[in-house]
């Protein structure tokens, strides 16, 4: 599944930020506990039931209210257990019992295309339980993979499943230029004084 989603920044312009994760995508349909009202991105079950959609194809029925609040504890214990893992704290036992236990359902039944059966409508309480899923497959790979990005003043979180494990930045057009840039004009005034 590609990852990855369109975010508004604080100067209104909308730019494309890839977590490298279904889960840590999810995470970021809200602040991440940080308490930024305007961050909050499913405002309603449609909003839930269009994000899954996106991403899992049609689903069996819309989202309902219980919906909604069950994908918001997941979401809660998956910003928090991303923050830990970022800053180099331990995952709470508390945070661990109530992953694993959002991620018993069944979850979406992959589907090959090409056959003469159309893909199953996805059930809600799959899609989250396959969103915990990736969670847990996610976080097992403990901070080591789970970092922020690089820039001082940006504290989003992503995952590099990458072989060299190198990634730095949310983004190369967001904070890796901005970056460059200001390693450009210090490393110019440097020269000048
Ligand atoms: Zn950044």
């Amino acid at each position: 599944m590609r990852t990855g989603q369109w975010l508004t920044g604080r100067d209104r312009r909308r730019w494309f930020f890839d977590s490298g994760s279904l889960a840590l995508d999810f995470g970021y349909t809200g602040d991440y506990g940080y308490g930024v009202a305007e961050w909050e991105r499913l405002h309603a079950p449609a909003d839930l039931s269009a994000w899954l959609t996106e991403r899992f194809g049609p689903l069996a029925a819309p989202a309902n209210e219980a919906d909604l609040t069950e994908a918001f504890r997941l979401r809660a214990v998956i910003a928090r257990m991303a923050r830990a893992l970022a800053d180099g704290r331990p995952l709470a036992t508390e945070d661990i019992d109530e992953l694993n236990g959002l991620a018993t359902p069944p979850p979406v039944v992959p589907h090959l295309a090409g056959g003469t059966t159309p893909p199953p409508r996805v059930a809600v309480t799959a899609a989250l339980s396959t969103i915990a899923r990736d969670a847990i497959a996610t976080f097992a790979t403990g901070s080591s993979r789970v970092r922020r990005c690089s820039a001082g003043d940006c504290a989003l979180i992503f995952y590099d499943a990458s072989r060299p494990n190198a990634r730095r930045w949310c983004s190369m057009q967001r904070c890796g230029n901005r970056s460059k840039v200001r390693g450009y004009r210090s490393r110019h005034s440097q020269e000048e004084a």
